[in-house]
């Protein structure tokens, strides 16, 4: 059905918000059209105003590994909606999602929880400024850490999708203190380090990129990176907002066996409420408020809904272990469906159909992809029945509620929509 009422939603949002929605990559800037306003989400399916049915592929952006509406967490968020919203005071749910964290994700041997993965990379960097006492921050090409100002440099994602620059309003000397290299390049990290080494707080990287689409770390990258910022004393900080909970229980540091000082998590974490986290290394971390000198604080960090739907997706993954391999070959048929010329990169239920014929292993080559291309392949599997991310620099995400009857839909959708985009 046409999107006449999703139509006029926006035409209304866009007269109390700026561009009618309340993130930029919602808006479809990236592939033109009516962005769908939707009515419900259940299991892989989402229903929009307009009375459409789609299976989703977005899934908030990748929180939603169990899909829309899973019992075991509307259970959870139900049983502490019934002992009130929010307290300003701990409560022993926090301590027992900090232990799970801490079994699923070792490195992380002390936790803070924050509200989004924006705050949890900002406390990270100020942390690793603090325990450092250096300022300059190394991130890559195409790597998008959330809008925290020193990190909105080529930044990937919705800024890449809009075309924008860095973005106004970030004073000089934030970005300043932020050096940028391309993603998968040895020698340039090992140049930087060698111009200014001693004063490099920390690396923060997409451990597996999500962000210009999805872009694996070439054999040996994540090593290197270690065994450079241990040499320089400088801080590692793996940013598995996306890819925590999603490419392995223990995210992309289990992947590939790399310990970094600092991670930052959200998304899947809270099943879909908002919450998000950092943690690391002991030493590291109690040099954090109160038990240390660096500010970090919250009103609503830790509150009891978004722990107890945190609490009800872990505790679910951790019965669950064999949910990988079916997220796994799910997402691998979807892989498998593209035509030869294009280039598919995916790394565990995260994936992209690149429309370039050129290997994606950076931010420029990632750019080689054909937009115009991706725009009526999405529209395309819009009309049938398929709901992607907005952009060809996203990753879609499998959730375990896609059912086979799912995938083969999709696949028989994408062989048509490849045929329509590619001529
Ligand atoms: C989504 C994302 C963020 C930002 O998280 P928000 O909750 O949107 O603030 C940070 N880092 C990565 C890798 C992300 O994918």
């Amino acid at each position: 059905m046409k999107p006449e009422i999703s139509q006029a939603l926006f035409d209304r949002a866009q007269l109390s918000i700026p561009g009618g929605v309340n993130s930029p990559v919602r808006a479809w800037r990236g592939v033109g059209g009516t962005p769908r306003f939707i009515q419900k989400g259940e299991g892989s399916h989402l229903f929009d105003v307009d009375g459409n049915e789609y299976i989703d592929y977005i899934g908030s952006w990748g929180p939603l590994l169990l899909g829309h509406r899973h019992p075991e967490i509307l259970d959870a968020i139900q049983g502490a909606l019934a002992r009130g919203t929010s307290f300003g005071a701990p409560t022993e749910l926090e301590i027992e999602l900090a232990e799970l964290i801490r079994e699923f994700v070792p490195s992380m041997e002390m936790v803070r929880m924050v509200n989004s993965g924006t705050e949890a990379t900002m406390s990270a960097l100020r942390v690793a400024r603090g325990f450092t006492n250096r300022d300059i921050t190394i991130k890559f090409e195409g790597c998008y850490h959330g809008h925290v100002d020193s990190l909105l440099v080529k930044a990937g994602s919705g800024v890449a999708t809009l075309g924008l620059p860095d973005s106004p309003g970030v004073p000089k000397g934030f970005s300043d203190t932020t050096i940028t290299l391309p993603y998968n390049n040895v020698e340039a990290l090992e140049q930087a380090f060698h111009a200014h080494g001693d004063k490099i707080a920390a690396v923060i990287v997409e451990p597996v990129c999500g962000n210009m689409g999805c872009i694996p770390p070439n054999a040996g990258y994540l090593e290197a990176m270690r065994r450079i910022t241990e040499r320089h004393e400088a801080l590692l900080i793996f940013d598995e907002v996306m890819t925590g909970f999603r490419v392995a229980p223990g995210g992309a540091q289990s992947l590939y066996n790399i310990k970094p000082d600092l991670t930052t998590i959200g998304k899947v974490i809270g099943g879909g409420l908002p919450i998000a986290a950092y943690g690391g290394r002991k030493d590291i971390m109690t040099f954090v408020a109160p038990s240390g000198p660096i500010y970090q604080a919250g009103t609503l960090s830790g509150n009891p809904l978004a722990v107890s739907a945190g609490l009800a997706m872990l505790r679910h993954l951790q019965a669950h272990s064999e949910v990988y391999e079916q997220l796994n070959q799910a997402t691998a048929q979807l892989a498998a469906c593209a035509p030869e010329s294009l280039t598919v990169n995916r790394v565990g239920s995260m994936m992209t159909w690149f429309f370039t014929d050129q290997a994606v292993t950076d931010y420029d080559s990632a750019k080689t992809s054909n937009t115009t291309q991706f725009g009526k392949f999405f529209h395309a599997m819009l009309e049938r029945g398929i709901y992607l991310p907005p952009s060809q620099y996203e990753a879609l995400f499998v959730s375990t509620a896609h059912t086979e009857a799912d995938i083969a839909r999709t696949v028989e959708a994408a062989r048509e929509s490849f045929e329509i985009a590619l001529n």
